[in-house]
């Protein structure tokens, strides 16, 4: 039985991070992947395919230009699903090339198959056609991800009633769409649609959505959602979804309202993708979400080698954490140096409008009772933002009156995702007011809201102290 330093379960962003870093490491690395190829969620179903699906629909669509030609402009009249897709295909088999090259060149072995533990240092790897393989590790990552949650109320069919898997083997643009769920992909695929001239109702049985961003961002979005003409049916729950017929759904909310569209999405949730690993065999526990509870810092299962990160592990569940969750993970299987993640790490939404936020909310400031001033441009303030035609688009600052530190960055428009790493860079670095107040910014460019919005804070902030 072949035998490994490490093997990692899972070939997504935090596997495949884990895998690289042990192999930079000198170790003998296994990768198993149960599926058809290699990049996880992130590469086949959802960051990349649905970030390329945005990218394509804002560019043939002509929506960037809408603020100067009106909002009928196009460019391309007729758009189908097949435009959509083709870019996508091109998209997903370039990072899966690039991923397959980087395993090559660091010497990893990959091994097609879904593994399961046989005991606590052995793993059974079962391939498609059902030939098993056993390897030894002394020390395992779990990285495998989530699948999305589907109830059993949801008639889910595959083509009108679907998750946000299915959403991608769409063959026709429906003419409505109602999405359940106004989570991050919830909100990044209605705001999607509703690009596309897509009707869409938002349904969500909270009366609000992204909590974890601030109040004030979230206002600003709900509002342009709104004005875009996206139904949001907030604060009722689902109570039955029925397909009446070929592109016909009616969703059942609790008090009676009804909500009648071609193709319904339901995004409320994803599951930890451990059912079929076995972990009885080794020891570990899953929560009722199929999550795996980590030690926060090393990302150390309750079984000490055997660690974890990525989706499965939970909050934030995105590509970019789970990314340096993995490296980390793998640097303290092996008993190497690992850097503490830094306190605070970027949320990027990818709706349209993009949404990015780093650091403390103006309500997470106040709750911890610190004296604070907070300073907004808007992006029609700006030149560049003149010259794009961008009518929308907020960039707010919040700062410590104590320290002058730069406690919050919080960006709402086009740009918002790239945008925000100044404010992080400086966040991080525990910067002040005064370096967006004395430096210069290239001009003309959106980055230039960062002085705008200091100096709003500036005008209302008490005078340094000598
Ligand atoms: C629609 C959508 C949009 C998203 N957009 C963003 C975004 O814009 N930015 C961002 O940062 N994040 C985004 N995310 C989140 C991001 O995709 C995840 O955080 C990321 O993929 C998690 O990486 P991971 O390595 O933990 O797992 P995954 O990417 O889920 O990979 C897990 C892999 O493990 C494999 N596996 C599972 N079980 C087994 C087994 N038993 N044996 C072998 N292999 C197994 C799976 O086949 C899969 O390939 C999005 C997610 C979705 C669904």
């Amino acid at each position: 039985m072949e035998h490994y330093d490490l093997i990692v379960i899972g070939s997504g962003p935090a596997g495949r991070r884990a895998a690289i870093q042990a192999a930079k490491f000198g170790r003998n690395v296994l990768v198993v992947e149960r599926g058809r190829r290699v990049g996880g969620v992130s590469v086949h179903t959802g960051t990349i395919p649905s970030k390329t699906l945005r990218e394509t629909v804002l560019n043939l669509t002509g929506w960037r230009e809408r603020g100067f030609y009106g909002r009928s402009y196009r460019v391309k009249d007729d758009l189908t699903a097949a435009d959509l897709m083709a870019r996508l295909h091109i998209t997903l088999d370039h990072e899966v090339e690039v991923l397959e090259h980087q395993f090559a060149r660091n010497k990893v072995d990959t091994i097609r198959g879904e593994a399961r533990f046989a005991d606590t240092h052995t793993i059974e790897v079962e391939g498609e056609a059902g030939e098993t393989h056993r390897f030894k590790a002394d020390k395992f990552v779990i990285t495998v991800g989530t699948k999305p949650f589907r109830p059993d109320y949801v008639p889910f069919d595959g083509e009108y009633v679907l998750d946000s898997d299915e959403i991608l083997e769409l063959t026709e643009i429906p003419r409505s769409v109602a999405v359940i769920g106004a989570g991050v992909i919830g909100v990044e695929y209605a705001s999607i649609f509703s690009a596309l001239d897509v009707h869409v109702t938002l349904v969500e049985p909270r009366d609000t959505m992204l909590d974890f961003l601030d109040k004030e961002l979230v206002a600003d979005f709900t509002h342009q959602l709104r004005d875009r003409g996206i139904a949001l049916r907030f604060g009722a729950k689902v109570q039955k979804i029925e397909k009446l017929g070929p592109a016909d759904c009616e969703i059942t909310l609790e008090g009676g309202r009804c909500v009648r569209s071609n193709v319904i999405l339901f995004a409320a949730g994803r599951m930890g993708a451990t059912p079929s690993l076995n972990l009885q065999n080794c020891g570990l526990g899953v929560d009722h979400r199929g999550r795996l509870k980590v030690d926060p810092m090393t990302f150390q299962t309750e079984v000490p080698h055997i660690f974890a990160a990525g989706d499965v592990i939970g909050f934030p569940s995105l590509a970019s954490t789970s990314m340096e969750q993995g490296r980390i993970a793998a640097c303290q299987a092996l008993g190497e140096k690992a850097y503490d993640p830094p306190e605070y790490f970027p949320y990027g939404i990818y709706a349209v409008p993009e949404i990015s936020t780093v650091g403390m909310t103006e309500e997470e400031i106040k709750e911890r009772g610190i004296p604070y001033e907070c300073g907004v441009a808007r992006f029609r303030e700006t030149s560049r933002g003149h010259i794009m035609g961008l009518d929308t688009g907020m960039l707010k600052m919040i700062f410590s009156l104590k320290t002058r530190r730069l406690l919050g960055c919080h960006i709402v428009g086009e740009g918002a995702t790239e945008l925000v790493h100044i404010g992080q860079a400086v966040l991080n670095l525990k910067g002040t007011l005064e370096y967006f107040v004395e430096n210069t910014f290239n001009y003309p460019t959106l980055a230039e809201a960062y002085k705008i919005a200091a100096l709003d804070a500036w005008n209302r902030m008490p005078p340094l102290s000598e």
